[in-house]
């Protein structure tokens, strides 16, 4: 058979046709370098900020950085088998969840996909994972509290439906029990929530998962997972993937809870990423971008107005400190951007005080809007009656004549601390939370010895409950305590604490 060379010519004119079609499109670029998880791809000249790319072997990469003749783009999967030469198609598509009921009891990596054992999820909806937050016009002030059942923050750091409150403090100084009995002590109080763990250790995330299902607390609960074992990338962007599935519930009316546990593993998976992708760093080796990072992440916690809907986004976000340095760069970033901190001390921990709520530096700038008047009118003087005390114990450490004034500022601030201890996952319901500070507050406790204040407490409260229940249910009726209540339980109290006089 003879070929004759113009048919040669078409065929090849057409191959080179094709090739370039293929290769040089702005669809498909290739791999030029890979690893670490981070690619370099040439090519790709359409490719959007944060666009999904196809690699060979179905794994997914995110554009993140858009340069003349290349595009940097971070892996969502292995990376082991690609090299370079390898094709990369775009997708047109932004990194998406699935959100929506279906999510309830589950748990997810950053990616919505599940990795619990329970099969898979069947998601009618689907959300991307960076949203603008809503503006100033779709929102209204807090108004309505979410209790956390923890003695200490209700009555002193009082956190709202909407509010972003910031959990600060050294490491194991019991952050995300605080975070953790709050999600427990949302049970019937119709609020969803989203625990997001950022690279934590595997087990840890396994011993929450556990915890909540025990306590049966997982049932309205989402857990995002990215453990410190998984790539940079995933860690990145899993508060955002936790903050699209509650965003969801938020559009719909409803409260949701979101816990980020925490952003300080976050910076520093994100400052990996954009030391790899060879950005400029800036203070303490992180990008000059990473307020951005978490304010972006943060704005979208709001309370919504009736008009759209009146849900609402309570963002609990943690950052660890190293030695209670709070004036580092990412904590001093977070603590600006919420409306409000909640710091824990290791030596108030290591002295037995748990929760180790620093009470002078914990502040909640919006919540108290949202507080119940009864917990209100109980706890107006705490925090002063605390400074005072804390004032007084560091100048009285010396000296051991004290005139009785101090004496009782002394005494009543360390029953006050005893009253404030708390043990984790045992909430208090806001009607115990009003009696344990209106007994506090009257000074009933104060001439106890130090070890029966709390069994004291607990005796009084379950007398109230059992003996008095139309006590507890005008408190939540009315949500305040009227005078004729105040003097019926200040002659319970009077009538339960004659004991303690008698045996002194
Ligand atoms: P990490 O820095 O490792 O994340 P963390 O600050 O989140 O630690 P947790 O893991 O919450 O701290 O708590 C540390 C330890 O203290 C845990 O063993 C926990 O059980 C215990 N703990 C926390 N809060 C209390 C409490 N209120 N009463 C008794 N024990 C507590
Ligand atoms: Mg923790």
């Amino acid at each position: 058979m003879k070929i004759n060379a113009s048919e040669i010519s078409t065929l090849i004119k057409q191959e080179i046709k094709s090739y370039e079609h293929r290769y040089a499109s702005d669809d498909v670029g290739t791999v030029m370098s890979v690893g670490d998880g981070i690619a370099i791809i040439y090519g790709l000249d359409k490719a959007m900020l944060n666009e999904l790319l196809l690699f060979p072997g179905d794994v997914y990469g995110m554009v993140l950085n858009l340069e003349e003749g290349q595009v940097g783009a971070v892996l969502l999967g292995s990376d082991r088998h690609l090299k370079e030469g390898d094709v990369v198609k775009r997708t047109g598509q932004v990194v998406e969840v699935p959100v929506g009921e279906e999510l309830l009891g589950r748990v997810v990596n950053a990616l919505g996909q599940p990795i619990d054992g329970l099969g898979p999820i069947e998601a009618k909806k689907h959300r991307p994972i960076e949203r603008i937050a809503p503006g100033v016009m779709e929102r209204e002030p807090v108004n309505k509290p979410l209790q956390t059942g923890i003695l200490a923050i209700d009555s002193m750091i009082p956190i709202g439906r909407g509010q972003r409150e910031l959990i600060i403090g050294d490491r194991q100084t019991g952050k995300t029990a605080i975070a953790i009995d709050t999600i427990i002590n949302q049970k019937d109080q119709n609020v969803r929530c989203v625990y997001v763990a950022i690279g934590q250790k595997n087990s840890t995330v396994a011993n929450i998962v556990e915890k909540l299902r025990t306590v049966g607390a997982l049932s309205y609960t989402t857990v995002v997972s990215a453990t410190a074992s998984e790539l940079a990338p995933l860690q990145w962007i899993a508060p955002y993937a936790g903050c699209a599935i509650a965003e969801e519930w938020m559009e719909e009316g409803k409260d949701v809870l979101v816990v980020y546990d925490d952003l300080s593993k976050h910076a520093i998976a994100y400052r990996t990423l954009s030391l790899l992708l060879k950005r400029s760093p800036g203070r303490e080796a992180y990008p000059g971008d990473i307020f951005y990072l978490h304010s972006r992440l943060l704005e979208r916690a709001c309370k919504l107005n009736k008009a759209f809907g009146g849900g609402s986004i309570t963002a609990l976000p943690i950052i660890e400190t190293q030695a209670g340095d709070i004036s580092a760069y990412i904590p001093t970033n977070v603590i600006s951007i919420t409306d409000g901190q909640i710091f824990l001390m290791t030596d108030l921990f290591n002295a037995g005080q748990r929760p180790a709520i620093d009470s002078g530096l914990s502040v909640s700038r919006v919540g108290a809007a949202a507080q119940i008047d009864a917990i209100k009118q109980v706890s107006r003087s705490l925090k002063i009656e605390l400074a005072s005390y804390r004032e007084l114990q560091a100048f009285t450490q010396f000296g051991s004549d004290l005139d009785a004034s101090t004496k009782k500022v002394l005494t009543h601030g360390a029953c006050l601390m005893e009253v404030l201890r708390q043990n984790q996952y045992v909430p208090y319901s806001v009607e115990s939370e009003v009696l344990a500070l209106f007994l506090a507050k009257n000074r009933f406790l104060d001439p106890l010895p130090k070890a029966s204040i709390q069994p004291r407490l607990f005796e009084f409260l379950n007398v109230v409950s059992v003996k008095h229940p139309e006590i507890i249910a005008e408190l939540k009726a009315e949500k305040k305590i009227s005078s004729s209540l105040n003097e019926k339980l200040t002659e319970i109290a009077k009538d339960f604490f004659s004991v303690d006089e008698k045996t002194k």
